[in-house]
């Protein structure tokens, strides 16, 4: 079995040669950090974004959708404290003239000293069944020696990301002796402030014209349209804002394929609550947003919570459901609580009420909120990764095999007729076109009935669908299912309720 780097690898070139994404820009050599995806790959973003509109704004009778455009008033940035705080610490070092985020390598170190207490403890596990008392011993303080310098190394450098304190960070590199990666030495610059936005300019002549944003995120969109919601919308607290569309981070590290882009797509959905009560909503979505993804039929190990200690200033609860990725555990979504800081700051900058008045109370108050905010692209690499299965099979040979949780999946069912002839092309035909109102189907008649099985295997179709001799004799056709490969003779007539998805 391959080690996950290279398990990884696999996966992208995967992406790539069954059309789910590609390079953008790949004939220019490609732009770093954004892609675009293929005819499947948009298939499989399309059923991605549509499970979760209809979970959260079909499911749900008091959470409404909204698009906003990307383009707004620059003061939003201001209000939101993207223009002052939306930064990463950036450092280069001299002799590769490579940029990192300092924050990520001090991670990096602290992931190192990880792996190496994980190797430990497996070896002092060895050494306990040996009865290598002595060794066991030694082993086991070593752990505790290399969780001191973790705990150590996280305290301080929290301490200096929460008070920005630049010199700080680059002196605790210096003393972690972290090198690096491409040309080996510490020499490095000091450590700057680089704000995550793109901007622009809007109106027809560049002098005098206001700089712009394109949004970083798309909560704020939600924001300002609030007041509009509430009233168009009739909706009585509590109540929830959903929306999905793009966001655009000058990411200064961009890696790991899709998993931190420059140009990217956010689900996020706000909910405002009576203020006092958005820890009990907290607790609600946390747990409704782990079932959306656990009922996607992905097996609960791959999930965890990760409550974050440190808050920012303005949230009161905060957690990352974190995903098994190849590369290890990361972020897949955030669920924080806003308190009333997005709509009071909107307020004081716009000059506008943005309240609720509850009829129940008969007061008006600024709503608190809880966001829930997933990122597309993120869930598909975590659905796309986890999907992905090399299998020996019986006979010797391999079979790649994409698992993708069938109401995922781009393909529902491929029309496949055994022969090119005797009419079953043409009897296949009719079966396409009476499953195609109801789902995407495919039809292929291409090379041998194997081959044709191990494409739909590779692009994940749950059903393949092969008409036969006996189709033409008692209008029968096998289906045969993805994962099992097993095969079932079914009449055309049962079809749609045989395919589930
Ligand atoms: P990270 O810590 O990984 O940079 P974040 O905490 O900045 O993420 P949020 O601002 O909370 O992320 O954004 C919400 C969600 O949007 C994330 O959970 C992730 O799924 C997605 N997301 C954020 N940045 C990117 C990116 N550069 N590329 C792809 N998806 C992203």
């Amino acid at each position: 079995m391959a080690n996950n780097e290279e398990l990884f690898k696999q996966i992208i070139s995967h992406a790539k040669e069954y059309g789910f994404i590609f390079p953008s820009s790949e004939i220019y050599d490609g732009l770093s950090a954004v892609y675009d995806y293929g005819e499947y790959g948009v298939e499989l973003k399309n059923n991605i974004k549509q499970y979760w509109w209809k979970a959260m704004v079909q499911y749900h009778e008091n959470i409404v959708g909204i698009d906003s455009a990307i383009f707004m008033h620059p003061t939003i940035w201001k209000a939101s404290g993207h223009v002052d705080a939306f930064n990463d610490p950036l450092i280069d070092n001299k002799d590769s003239k490579k940029r990192y985020r300092a924050d990520v390598l001090i991670e990096d170190h602290i992931q190192k000293i990880e792996d190496k207490i994980n190797k430990e403890v497996e070896k002092a596990k060895k050494r306990f069944e040996n009865f290598d008392e002595d060794l066991y011993r030694k082993t086991n303080q070593r752990v505790v020696e290399y969780q001191q310098k973790i705990d150590d190394i996280t305290a301080r450098y929290a301490d200096l990301m929460n008070r920005t304190d630049l010199a700080g960070l680059k002196a605790l590199i210096e003393e972690l002796g972290i090198v690096c990666p491409i040309s080996g030495t510490k020499n490095w610059t000091d450590v700057r402030q680089f704000n995550l936005m793109f901007a622009t300019q809007m109106g027809s002549v560049a002098e005098g014209a206001d700089t712009i944003y394109l949004r970083p995120e798309t909560a704020q969109g939600i924001f300002v349209n609030f007041l509009n919601v509430y009233k168009t919308g009739r909706m009585k607290i509590p109540f929830g804002i959903a929306q999905i569309g793009k966001a655009f981070r000058n990411e200064i590290v961009a890696r790991q394929f899709i998993f931190r882009m420059r140009e990217f797509e956010q689900m996020e959905m706000q909910f405002f609550v009576r203020p006092g009560e958005e820890l009990k909503w907290f607790d609600y979505w946390k747990q409704t947003r782990i079932k959306w993804h656990q009922d996607l039929g992905i097996a609960p190990e791959n999930y965890r919570f990760h409550d974050h200690e440190k808050l920012a200033h303005y949230a009161n609860a905060a957690t990352d459901i974190e995903f098994k990725f190849p590369f290890g555990f990361k972020e897949l979504e955030g669920i924080h609580s806003r308190t009333d800081f997005d709509l009071s700051q909107h307020e004081k900058y716009s000059g506008k009420k943005l309240r609720f008045f509850d009829p129940e109370t008969n007061e008006s108050y600024v709503p608190y909120v809880i966001e829930t905010s997933i990122g597309v692209d993120r869930m598909f690499l975590a659905v796309f990764s986890h999907a992905y299965t090399e299998e020996k099979l019986e006979d010797g040979s391999t079979r790649v095999v994409l698992r993708l949780p069938a109401k995922l999946a781009p393909i529902k069912a491929a029309v496949l007729p055994l022969v090119k002839k005797d009419g079953l092309p043409e009897k296949a035909r009719e079966v396409m076109d009476m499953l195609k109102p109801y789902m995407m189907c495919q039809y292929d008649e291409k090379d041998a009935i194997g081959r044709r099985y191990r494409r739909q295997d590779a692009i994940g179709t749950p059903y393949c669908i092969t008409i036969d001799n006996q189709t033409m004799e008692n209008n029968t056709v096998t289906i045969r299912e993805r994962d099992s490969m097993e095969q079932k003779r079914v009449p055309i007539k049962e079809l749609l309720s045989d395919i589930v998805f």
